[in-house]
């Protein structure tokens, strides 16, 4: 997958295969290893298989309330004996080792079939970055936006466990590194820095982020931190 620079490109869509939902999609969580559906409290169907969760009863709503569900998820629905069906989001973190894809669902490119990672179609999937100005210390700080929902719990640089501040944000107190997710597109910033709001790539739409209770833990650090800002 290519990293395009889309600092001057307003029309960049990061899924362009896909549309950005008109209602915001309630039915997964922004943390992998929660079991209880954060919006009505029912327990996660874990389709073991594929290693992904899901909520069925936010789930059937979404369903019954919008048509051509494909139009907005790249999602395969598995049918199963005595009429019952899982459903398989690509949009989400998968267990691409009990999954062998085949294809790319929305455009037919092909794949490797003999791969364990969680891979998505380079034309239709496209990861970009930014350098923006931070609102609350003027400092320019790198934004990676993925195309896709980042459920993971722990840092992928420090490994350790992420503060989860919101049912879209979390941020790992070491490193600095903030995540926003949009739940109307599923897709993920990923904030080398603070700031306190982020924006869609794909809906546009502005995220404040909450920093009020973020501490580093050591206070230093965050006088370094927080005393930049003017
Ligand atoms: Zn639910
Ligand atoms: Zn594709
Ligand atoms: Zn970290
Ligand atoms: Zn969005």
């Amino acid at each position: 997958m290519d990293l395009v620079n889309t600092k001057n490109e307003y029309s960049f869509d990061p899924t362009p295969k896909l549309k950005s939902n008109p209602i915001p999609l309630t039915f997964v969580s922004f943390n992998r290893v929660d079991d209880k559906c954060f919006y009505c409290g029912e327990e996660y169907f874990y389709n073991i298989n594929y290693g992904q969760s899901y909520c069925k009863k936010c789930l059937s709503r979404y369903i019954s309330e919008t048509t051509d569900i494909k139009s907005y998820l790249d999602v395969y629905i598995e049918n199963l004996k005595y009429d019952k069906y899982e459903l398989r989001f690509r949009q989400i973190p998968y267990n691409a080792y009990f999954y062998e894809v085949d294809s790319c669902k929305l455009c037919g490119k092909l794949f490797c079939k003999c791969t364990k990672e969680f891979i998505l179609c380079s034309d239709c999937y496209r990861i970009s970055f930014e350098w923006i100005e931070s609102t609350l210390t003027k400092k320019l700080i790198p934004i990676i936006y993925l195309p896709w929902w980042n459920n993971h719990d722990k840092c992928r640089v420090c490994s350790s466990k992420l503060k989860f501040t919101s049912d879209c944000q979390k941020y790992c107190k070491y490193c600095h590194i903030f995540y926003t997710g949009c739940r109307y597109c599923l897709t993920t910033n990923v904030i080398f820095g603070l700031t306190d709001q982020s924006q869609c790539k794909k809906c546009r739409r502005v995220t404040s982020i909450d920093i009020t209770n973020i501490s580093s833990g050591n206070s230093d650090l965050d006088d370094f931190l927080f005393n930049t800002t003017s």
